[in-house]
């Protein structure tokens, strides 16, 4: 409601005119770089996984990555997330749809945003990565599905944690119906990946309990 009778504001640079400003997207660092996602060993094609990563986890193909959580693009992911800013689903969302294009990542048959526990998203009102799904979506013209893996347990926030305590944290906070992928790939989106451990979790889940033949991930932004 705010928006329509406030003049918008640039969610990082506050300047008039626009919910994110140009100067302050060209100011994104914008990945990917040729270190694996997952663990940061040397790559050789952008967004895919290194080979250990690869043979541990041999469904979830590679992880799109707009760019590093940080300056104008973590402020932007701020606004977007925790001061509902849901308008900037748009742009970020159209970031992320040139990024996976840009990556090569082919068709799949369902988009499928991270998802919240019902309690987190109700006191949110939106999840973020379902409103990200959505852009991504309309640009690809590939259906969401939603209602094809749950967040079944409240898992506490990831932050401050390793990589081998966040994987502890998410083991077994996911549930995909069974089948509810078997018609192709599956490209997994989220808001920001730190370790990787949740859509590992996810990719695992829906390939196999969901069927789906395999996993790319895409996200907003990498955090350190
Ligand atoms: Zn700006
Ligand atoms: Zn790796």
């Amino acid at each position: 409601m705010l928006d329509l009778v406030l003049p918008q504001r640039c969610v990082s640079c506050r300047a008039l005119g626009e919910n994110l400003c140009g100067s302050c997207i060209n100011g994104f660092t914008i990945l990917p770089s040729l270190h694996c996602p997952l663990c940061n060993a040397v790559i050789a094609k952008p967004s895919t996984l290194c080979r250990q990563c690869r043979r541990k986890h041999p469904k979830l193909r590679g992880i799109v990555v707009v760019g590093s959580y940080a300056g104008p693009l973590r402020k932007a992911v701020h606004g977007f997330k925790y001061q509902s800013r849901t308008s900037l689903s748009h742009n970020l969302g159209q970031l992320l749809s040139a990024s996976i294009i840009e990556a090569g990542v082919p068709p799949s048959a369902a988009i499928v945003p991270v998802p919240l526990h019902r309690k987190r998203e109700a006191a949110r009102g939106f999840n973020q990565a379902t409103l990200l799904a959505q852009e991504v979506s309309e640009t690809l013209r590939v259906p969401v599905l939603k209602d094809g893996i749950a967040r079944v347990v409240d898992t506490p926030p990831q932050v401050g944690l390793s990589r081998s305590q966040r994987l502890r944290n998410v083991a077994g906070a996911f549930s995909a119906r069974p089948g509810a992928y078997c018609r192709g790939g599956v490209l997994l989106v989220d808001d920001v990946a730190t370790t990787g451990a949740t859509l590992v979790t996810c990719a695992r889940q829906i390939t196999q309990e969901g069927g789906a033949p395999w996993v790319w991930g895409a996200v907003l932004a990498r955090g350190g």
